[in-house]
């Protein structure tokens, strides 16, 4: 009980509104803590948003919005347990349900081995969204991140690719989610990760600012003209095309939310809470440091680049190495082979 009062107390803002809770940047909790994430939703177990943080149980009626972070979305079809708690969430507690979905292109390549293809993703989610019950309005499709490696044999893998890009956003924005967002993926900040993809012989080539600044100036264009609005997440710290919105935007989800429930804080998170100094993300709280809530790299996604993961060895170097190889061997092939696009197939700059 003192949990509970405490935790009411907690979840509340400094401004006394309903709280966006976020699960989870780092865990994808959807895929890999299903149980956990439905315990948690329904109060059946505790929850906390960092490591050192007080423990707490979730209260529904103090839920405005629940923003789902996933590269694979299909618990949200089939796992029982998870799908009635949502759907109870949201008919019951009147709890918005917003999703944060990524596809890179490299699901299902050896930059990402775990995650499922890109066509896989969009068709799980075009089932999900026909549903009703989720506002593609209140969905941000992530081109996250874009990252280019060179293979031993000197072949590029690389996503850094306009073409690339529009076939992503035409596929996601025809579903109606009209905000993009995507961000270039830096070895400078993360040593381990680059130790991890050097040790598989491969080398993270760093992607020029200007050469990220030209594709991300790109990105707005094919998003204006499908109607749909983009913004970079932090990297690369474009001014004009990174301050209109964060990833959590309390603003959208009040208006997708509707004026007849009590609106979230549009406090940026920064003035609250601790958040890396460009993002520009209202506040709100990620559950993905409570107890029992596993990494998605272990549980199979093991993608090279993760910054998450420290000093974290690959899952299935075996198979990494294999792959990279086979694609040496083939590119075409290789991709082929995969049903990936063959944009991701990059030339020597
Ligand atoms: S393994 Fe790392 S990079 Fe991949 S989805 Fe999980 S947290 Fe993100």
């Amino acid at each position: 009980m003192k949990k509970f009062a405490y935790f009411c107390n907690s979840m509340k803002n400094s401004t006394d509104k309903p709280v966006i809770l976020s699960a989870s940047r780092t865990k994808d909790m959807v895929h890999r803590s299903p149980d956990l994430l439905a315990d948690i939703l329904l109060g059946r177990a505790p929850c906390r948003w960092g490591p050192r943080s007080p423990f707490g149980i979730v209260d529904p009626e103090q839920l405005h919005t629940l923003v789902l972070w996933t590269k694979d979305p299909r618990n949200l079809l089939q796992h029982h347990r998870l799908r009635s708690v949502l759907l109870d969430l949201h008919h019951t507690h009147h709890a918005q349900i917003s999703l944060q979905i990524t596809a890179t292109g490299l699901g299902g390549s050896f930059i990402e081995p775990g995650i499922p293809n890109w066509q896989e993703v969009h068709a799980i989610l075009s089932e999900l969204l026909a549903e009703g019950w989720i506002d593609p309005a209140a969905a941000v499709y992530r081109f996250d991140p874009f990252i280019e490696m060179r293979t031993p044999g000197g072949r590029i893998l690389s996503n850094a690719s306009a073409s690339l890009f529009k076939k992503l956003c035409d596929a996601f924005t025809s579903l109606g989610i009209t905000r993009v967002t995507t961000s270039r993926a830096d070895s400078a900040h993360y040593p381990r990760a680059l130790e991890r993809i050097n040790s598989v012989g491969l080398e993270w080539l760093r992607i020029s600012d200007n050469r990220a600044e030209n594709l991300c100036r790109q990105m707005d264009e094919i998003c204006r003209e499908r109607g749909a609005e983009f913004s970079i997440c932090c990297e690369p710290a474009i001014k004009s095309l990174m301050e209109n919105w964060g990833c959590i935007d309390a603003r959208l989800l009040n208006r997708t939310k509707g004026e007849s429930y009590a609106p979230a804080t549009e406090e940026p998170h920064n003035k609250i809470g601790r958040q890396r100094p460009a993002c520009q993300c209202t506040y709100s709280r990620d559950i993905g440091y409570s107890t029992g809530s596993a990494t998605c790299y272990s549980g199979g996604y093991g993608c090279l680049y993760c910054y998450s993961q420290g000093n974290a060895k690959l899952p299935d170097i075996d198979r990494i190495q294999n792959e990279i190889s086979a694609f040496d061997h083939d590119p075409e092939g290789y991709l082929r082979s995969r049903d990936l696009p063959e944009e991701l197939l990059g030339e020597n700059k």
